[in-house]
């Protein structure tokens, strides 16, 4: 069964998607079956896995609109080892175009159940917005990976997050959860961040992820070679860093599953 991870943080040019992609090669690196789709119109995941989103016959808008299953409109980046339900300008419309239909916010979650034993991790790079299509993410989602840097506003800009996490949680989807809080573009040089970074640890505890990833130039030149750091530059330390993170969500994973294995047992007994 697939974990449906969403990347999401309503901020934009935070990392959301420079760790969709780098984790989605990670994850692959490490032999598991992903699928990264792509919510936001600008592309940008799209094009960053090695996909012209000018040149997509189907995309995530015609599986939105129900014209298309994931499987037609989703391509392999050979490169990269995942698959990539991907996005371009148009999708900029289903916006609109959903505020008429019917089970508008349960559109993705829908195309998505009928790949669930293909895939082991699907990882959704959304917009920064709260809009129908950040709501269609995070209806199909076991959990939302938000990554932040480590600044003086990160925190309040997080209070906005977890509050739609938390209603999402308990109007649309009782799956959901924060599975937890990506440091990005660290420098461990700047006091400030180190700060920060200790005041998340305070706060939200092992909700913050262990993984840290550096601030690495090899990460921002990675897409405008239309491949993720991961890929493009294996040694560099952005690189490693996500391949760790990839390991750390696998881990993750299967302790989200084990509490239900001992309640079982427990019930059993
Ligand atoms: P978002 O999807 O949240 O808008 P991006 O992933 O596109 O954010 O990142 C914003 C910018 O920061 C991009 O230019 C990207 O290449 C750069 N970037 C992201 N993560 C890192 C990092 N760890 N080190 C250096 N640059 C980074
Ligand atoms: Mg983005």
């Amino acid at each position: 069964m697939a974990k449906i991870f969403c990347v999401a943080n309503q901020k934009g040019g935070v990392g959301k998607t420079t760790t969709t992609v780098n984790l989605a090669a990670g994850l692959a690196k490490i032999g598991q079956r992903v699928l990264m789709v792509d919510l936001d119109p600008q592309g940008n995941a799209t094009m960053g896995s090695g996909v012209d989103k000018r040149a997509l016959e189907l995309s995530v808008y015609d599986v939105l609109l129900e014209s298309a299953s994931v499987n037609e409109a989703a391509v392999l980046s050979e490169k990269c080892g995942y698959r990539v339900l991907g996005a371009n300008r148009e999708l900029a419309g289903a916006e609109v175009e959903l505020v008429e239909l019917e089970r508008r916010d349960k559109r993705l979650k829908a195309a998505l159940a009928q790949v669930d034993a293909e895939y082991d991790f699907v990882l959704i790079d959304c917009p920064p917005s709260l809009s129908m299509l950040t709501l269609n993410g995070l209806c199909s989602a076991h959990g939302v990976i938000v990554p932040m840097q480590c600044e003086y506003f990160a925190l309040e800009g997080l209070t906005d997050l977890v509050n739609t996490i938390k209603q999402v949680h308990a109007n649309l989807n009782a799956d959901l959860q924060i599975i937890g809080l990506l440091r990005v573009m660290f420098d461990p040089r700047i006091t400030l961040q180190q700060q920060v970074s200790e005041q998340l640890k305070g706060h939200f505890g092992d909700k913050v992820f262990d993984t840290v990833i550096p601030r690495n130039v090899r990460l921002a030149e990675a897409p405008s070679y239309g491949l993720p750091g991961v890929v493009f530059d294996p040694a560099a330390k952005g690189s490693q860093a996500f391949v760790e993170f990839a390991q750390e969500m696998v881990a993750r994973v299967q302790r989200m599953a084990a509490p239900k294995v001992q309640a079982q047992s427990a019930s059993g007994a």
